[in-house]
């Protein structure tokens, strides 16, 4: 994703009211509570790691009351966008957090998470960045330390090397493969999938979409 950088975003971000500060008063603070003291309710949290603007999280928060929903993104001025667009809702279920997904086990407890959506996660290309996939098995690790038991992952591309390399890294780490899908929408959009905005763009332009689900 091209990234510009919007004036004031760092400001709008932590005054937001749907945004979990982890800059300053911090997010840790809820780590293995937020389910007691930050939604108070005992629903499953879903994440979803590089949201960018937000468009397939926000849907998901409002076809599912009964799941709560964090969204999270690098970068300040694209997570700006989400906020954006996610002014008008009343969506108690959908906050937003800027961090790294490096970082994540710090802010998320064992079995806290029940699943993990990646979509259209940037490639890394070049073999020496590969450990910042976030398919990689360093992330693999990562994700199995905030799964519940029955927690598992999701994830969509176009980018087929991305695709093959993550199925690799899964093998590698013993995940269990639930679905895997070269062509998702091979017989037009399939049902009960969300489309991303990234996901939109590539079907228009008929690029076949990976995905696959898989758990530990
Ligand atoms: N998921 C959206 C979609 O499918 O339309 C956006 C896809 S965009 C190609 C990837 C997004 O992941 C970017 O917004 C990028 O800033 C974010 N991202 C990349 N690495 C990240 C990381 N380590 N932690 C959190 N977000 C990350």
């Amino acid at each position: 994703m091209r990234l510009r950088n919007v004036p004031g975003s760092q400001e709008r971000i932590l005054n937001d009211a749907f945004t979990i500060q982890t800059d300053g008063e911090n997010g840790e603070d809820f780590k293995g509570l937020w389910n007691q003291n930050f939604f108070n309710n005992d629903h499953p949290i879903h994440i979803e790691i590089g949201m960018g603007k937000g468009q397939f999280i926000t849907q998901m928060a409002k076809e599912n009351p009964d799941i709560n929903y964090i969204g999270i993104e690098k970068y300040s001025s694209v997570l700006v966008r989400a906020l954006d667009k996610r002014a008008d809702l009343e969506l108690e279920n959908l906050r937003f957090m800027r961090m790294d997904a490096e970082d994540i086990t710090s802010y998320f407890a064992p079995d806290e998470i029940s699943k993990i959506y990646l979509n259209f996660s940037d490639p890394w290309p070049k073999d020496r960045h590969s450990k910042r996939r976030l398919t990689s098995r360093c992330f693999l690790e990562r994700y199995d330390k905030i799964l519940t038991k029955d927690g598992y992952v999701q994830f969509k591309t176009d980018n087929r090397p991305l695709f093959d390399f993550s199925l690799e890294e899964l093998n590698a780490m013993n995940w269990i493969k639930d679905e895997v899908s070269f062509d998702l929408h091979k017989d037009g959009p399939a049902p009960n999938n969300v489309m991303t905005e990234y996901e939109q763009k590539f079907y228009a332009e008929g690029k076949p979409i990976c995905r696959f689900v898989a758990h530990r």
